[in-house]
């Protein structure tokens, strides 16, 4: 990486775009009145208090309580919810801001440089921060963690902290990996191999000027690998994370692969163990880290929806989606001769896109076994769209057997873990008033939850249709 690449990418992100157009909704006091309440955090009739009125005063939660003893302040902007569901603002606990989810943002996966060049989309994900940003809160989902990423994620962190517009976004530098991408690597990559446990030293003290809320290894482990050898540069990495008191993420998809990672001292595995059942050795080994298991489900599945060019907007991703991100899925728009091999291949075999069987049985092992489950998407992987794809995700935790209460646990109170905040996730006095104004109630089937009629993030209010205008 050189130092001026990094600064002409730092100065190609558009700071407060949207925010001039938000700013007048600020009231000061804001009261929903009438609506049943949920809290995701609490076990069966517990869970909601019907006919409240929640009162914010500027970014945080001020009064909750029953509709009939809580009285709004003269000159509240009142929101009537009677008949409506109020939750937590939803946190997407792994999301990646330099890719978009269209076919051109992993060229390491499929490259498709002969149609649309890396460097251009590159260029047009930081151009569209803004409205990334506004699909993200559109969604109700009020708090990402970006989970690694170029050195330019911390530009992005700073952009969506300037904008009123915009979710709060937890973050860290490159991936700190076990195999190189040269593919993405355009002076300031998002993945950078490391070879000893003393370059994964160098390369976490190389971040750390730059303020990450955690550290993150992209543990790649393929046949041949010397596993003890990868354990003990991601036992280094983990040190020197704990030393600066921040956590380390860990990507590790097979069982062995993750039970290493777990000795070596991950907090937060970003994945769901995915090749066989988890077992008693891994259950142990995250109950006593106390880890975060973050599932995954859907991303794969988008990659083979969208690389077999069989990938389709749900009914919320034509709502609630970037237009442009939609647009650059449609695999049609590709010259058959600019098609990359691996792509022909997929549209000739037309294979069968089924969800991920062991990762949905892991799911609810971990569940039971009482780890910390937390919403994620992986969004901006190919197939896997900023904001809406949470939908998709918490259908397929839903179908794994998780209740709609637990999966809305795991997207709103467990994803404060994730963001290390624990004034988040929760509708209570003196929490921040992130917010979501439903439709439809949340805990009858997860996919009410794309049906918000409002939105509020630190207090200010929105309309996803007015988000959506851009
Ligand atoms: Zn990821």
């Amino acid at each position: 990486m050189t130092r001026s690449l990094t600064c002409l990418f730092l100065l190609a992100i558009p700071v407060l775009a949207g925010a001039a157009t938000t700013d007048s909704r600020t009231t000061g006091i804001v009261a929903i009145v009438g609506a049943t309440v949920v809290h995701p955090e609490l076990d069966g009739g517990s869970a909601v208090s019907p006919n409240y009125t929640v009162i914010i005063t500027g970014d945080r939660i001020q009064a909750v309580g029953p509709a009939t003893t809580t009285k709004v302040p003269h000159g509240a902007r009142v929101i009537d919810a009677h008949g409506k569901w109020v939750i937590p603002g939803l946190i997407d606990s792994h999301v990646h801001f330099f890719q978009s989810g269209n076919l051109f943002t992993r060229p390491d996966a499929a490259d498709f440089g002969r149609f649309v060049s890396y460097a251009s989309e590159v260029q047009r994900n930081q151009a569209r921060l803004p409205q990334t940003f506004r699909v993200w809160l559109a969604s109700g989902v009020t708090s990402v963690a970006d989970v690694g990423g170029p050195f330019w994620n911390f530009a992005v962190r700073d952009a969506a902290r300037a904008s009123t517009a915009a979710p709060r976004v937890a973050t860290t530098g490159p991936l700190i990996s076990m195999i190189p991408r040269p593919q993405l690597d355009l002076g300031d990559p998002p993945i950078i191999k490391v070879a000893s446990p003393g370059e994964a030293r160098a390369l976490v003290a190389r971040e750390l000027p730059h303020e990450p809320d955690y550290i993150k290894v992209w543990f790649i482990h393929e046949p041949g690998d010397d596993l003890a050898a990868q354990e003990s540069i991601v036992r280094a990495t983990a040190e020197a994370a704990h030393a600066a008191a921040l956590r380390l993420a860990v990507h590790a998809t097979e069982l062995v692969v993750a039970k290493a990672a777990l000795r070596a001292g991950a907090d937060f595995l970003v994945h769901s163990v995915q090749d066989e059942p988890v077992d008693d050795e891994f259950i142990a080994l995250a109950r006593d880290r106390h880890i975060l298991y973050c599932p995954t489900l859907f991303v794969t599945m988008g990659y083979r929806y969208a690389l077999s060019g069989t990938w389709k907007p749900t009914e919320a991703e034509q709502r609630l989606a970037d237009p442009q991100v939609l647009a650059g899925l449609h695999l049609e728009a590709v010259p058959p001769d600019q098609l990359p091999e691996r792509v022909a291949k997929l549209i000739r075999e037309h294979p069968a896109v089924t969800p991920p069987t062991v990762a949905l049985q892991n799911l609810i092992k971990v569940w039971d076994a009482g780890i910390t489950v937390v919403m994620g998407t992986d969004a901006g992987n190919i197939g896997t769209v900023h904001g809406p794809s949470v939908f998709r995700e918490m259908e397929l935790m839903q179908r794994a057997g998780l209740t709609p209460l637990q999966v809305l646990r795991s997207a709103t109170v467990n994803g404060a873990a994730t963001m290390a905040q624990s004034d988040l996730g929760t509708i209570a006095v003196g929490k921040r008033a992130d917010l979501v104004v439903l439709d439809a109630d949340p805990l009858g089937d997860v996919c009410n939850l794309s049906h918000a009629s409002f939105v509020l993030k630190d207090g200010h209010v929105f309309t996803p249709k007015e988000l959506m205008s851009f």
